[in-house]
């Protein structure tokens, strides 16, 4: 018996055989070829161009009918890829000028664009060159010929790899056989992870050595709560992972009945809990666990690759079939929030910034290119035809922006109009309130918006002058801190005067204890990650709203952030001693 440690990133326990999946990346040498051979390297390339194209169309269509078209949306993403964007043209040009075989252009290209994306901080766009690695390697696979996809045939077993290419998953995953997954490698942002959540697959990360420790067959746990991979287990560990198997089971049956109940503090006090979406098919998630619509759908995914500007047509698609499939429930679409540690390509900022996260950024960056931001507002407007989207914009910073900005979507109205492609639905505009200084604008918005939406990852992160990313400093990060705690309570207030609504969407929506200090001040509407809902829920449905509100009134006498977190807790367990279970439940 031999147990390996990882990180957790989708829970629940399972007990399987090992199937050793090697994605292996493949070696390319260098060959110089003569000018007569530069169109030959060209129809190689193309070939192989082609036969990608008719597989990634044969996966499209398997995961379309077993997991709908929207799940489908990553593959879609990878033909485009090879359809439309500059990644063909880029191999092709190095072909030629270099006078180089089709296999090193490929890893050429590839190198480049790692480098492009290793400068972005943002975790979650970072792990996007996965997918063009995916693309390319799986040319560089049809290079060599070979005709069928090297995936190993899935039944029943727990898959252990480096890594796995986000469209190798979708496959693989899409037989619905696969039990558990563990990857050497792997973001907890990326699609692979991503789809094994929504599949409610357990997976365990960063396992380092796992696939070359692990044999095929070997028998192993997969613990998606400790994030354990135990090799070979003796029957004592089997028999005691069954016990905790079946308490999360019991956990997950009160959890899909905490769903059920309706969305009331035990004194009667109404919330509302939304979901966080960044992909179209996640939608499916929301709904699952009972969130009453989407609260933040973050649009900037769809700069996944840096070369794919999303026509007009496009993103009326998706955003339409989103909205239908949460209809009556609202989305609310915000538009693309670039720039800062997200910056892309295709984008075209004019200058290196010192400070990005002080520069062009979100709306900013958007008022300077206007055309591609109407373009998406005239996508999210056509969208609405059902009346249930809500327009949100990111990273306001004073009222002229607002204006301007409502001066376009004005603009984008008329136009459509004129082509008979606005549909006859009121859409409401909202703004997010994230930088501290906009705080002071609310007063001033009672007749100049509709609605507000409060960041609080990025509330914090200017509040306290803490880029969160840089290790050094995150101990500063804390949503505790008075500071943070202060400027929450007043833009509540100050929404409470004008008589708007206002969702918190940041992580503090999403976290039982800083939910509990939100609901506290009087917040009542929460959008988090989908698998969030339940215990945020389970959690809010067994306080009263009159004693939280008390609680959390204390806390603007306490100085400093563990002061305020421990009397919060404190405070709350001594009312709701099982308030807080979780897992020493499946220890
Ligand atoms: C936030 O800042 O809290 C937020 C929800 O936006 P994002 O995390 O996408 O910046
Ligand atoms: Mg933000």
């Amino acid at each position: 018996m031999k147990i390996i440690k990882g990180k957790p990133v989708s829970s629940g326990i399972i007990i399987g055989k090992a199937l050793l999946f090697n994605s292996h990346k493949e070696i390319v040498f260098k060959e110089s070829i003569g000018e007569d051979a530069i169109q030959k390297e060209i129809d190689r390339f193309n070939n192989a161009v082609r036969r990608a194209r008719a597989q990634l169309k044969k996966i499209y269509n398997n995961l379309q009918k077993t997991m709908g078209r929207d799940s489908a949306l990553i593959i879609e993403t990878q033909y485009l890829l090879l359809k439309e964007g500059n990644l063909a043209n880029d191999i092709k040009h190095i072909i030629t000028s270099e006078m180089v075989n089709t296999e090193w252009a490929i890893k050429e290209v590839e190198k480049k664009y790692a480098e492009i994306f290793s400068n972005i901080m943002d975790l979650s766009f970072k792990e996007r060159i996965n997918d063009i690695s995916d693309v390319l390697s799986r040319l560089l696979k049809n290079l060599k010929a070979q005709k069928k996809d090297e995936a190993p045939v899935i039944e029943n077993v727990i898959l252990v790899a480096d890594d796995i290419p986000p469209s190798t998953a979708a496959n693989l995953m899409s037989s619905g056989k696969l039990l558990g997954l563990v990857l050497d490698y792997g973001g907890e942002t990326g699609h692979t992870t991503i789809l094994a959540r929504t599949l409610e697959i357990p997976t365990i990360l960063h396992t380092i050595d796992a696939s070359r420790v692990i044999a095929n067959d070997d028998l192993l746990i997969v613990d998606g709560l400790s994030g354990e991979v135990i090799v070979n287990p003796s029957k004592a560990t089997i028999a005691k992972t069954i016990i905790k198997k079946e308490k999360f089971q019991v956990y997950q049956r009160q959890l899909n009945e905490v769903i059920k109940l309706p969305d009331l503090t035990k004194d009667k006090h109404p919330f509302t809990l939304l979901g966080n979406i960044e992909l179209a098919f996640e939608s499916d998630a929301v709904l699952a666990h009972g969130a009453k619509g989407i609260g933040l759908y973050r649009t900037e995914f769809l700069f996944l690759d840096p070369n794919i500007a999303f026509s007009q047509d496009q993103q009326y698609m998706i955003y339409k079939n989103v909205a239908k499939k949460i209809y009556p429930y609202p989305v609310v679409i915000r538009t693309f929030d670039v720039g800062r540690d997200k910056v892309y390509d295709s984008l075209q900022m004019d200058e290196a910034e010192l400070n990005p996260a002080l520069g062009i950024m979100a709306v900013r960056l958007f008022l300077r290119q206007k055309d591609m931001f109407k373009t998406q507002i005239k996508g999210i407007l056509r969208a609405n035809e059902s009346g249930n989207i809500k327009l949100l914009f990111p990273m306001i910073t004073e009222i002229e922006e607002i204006h301007t900005i409502k001066a376009l979507v004005e603009e984008a109205k008329d136009e459509l109009r004129r082509e008979n492609k606005l549909p006859d639905r009121h859409i409401d505009f909202g703004i997010m309130i994230e930088i501290p200084g906009a705080v002071s604008l609310i007063k001033h918005l009672e007749h100049v918006v509709d609605f507000f939406s409060i960041g609080t990852n990025d509330l914090v992160q200017y509040s306290l002058a803490v880029d969160r990313n840089i290790d050094s400093v995150a101990y500063l990060y804390n949503p505790f801190h008075p500071g943070v705690v202060k400027i929450l309570m007043e833009i509540r207030e100050e929404i409470s005067k004008i008589g708007k609504e206002v969702t918190v969407c940041g992580e503090m929506a999403g976290k039982p204890f800083t939910a509990l200090m939100l609901l506290g001040m009087g917040y009542t509407n929460f959008s988090m990650t989908p698998l969030s809902i339940a215990e945020i829920k389970r959690v809010f449905t067994q306080v009263h709203y009159s004693y939280v509100k008390k609680t959390v009134k204390e806390l603007s006498r306490l100085s400093s952030k563990t002061e305020i977190e421990e009397f919060l807790i404190e405070t709350m367990l001594k009312k709701y001693p099982d308030l807080f279970i979780k897992q020493p439940l499946f220890q």
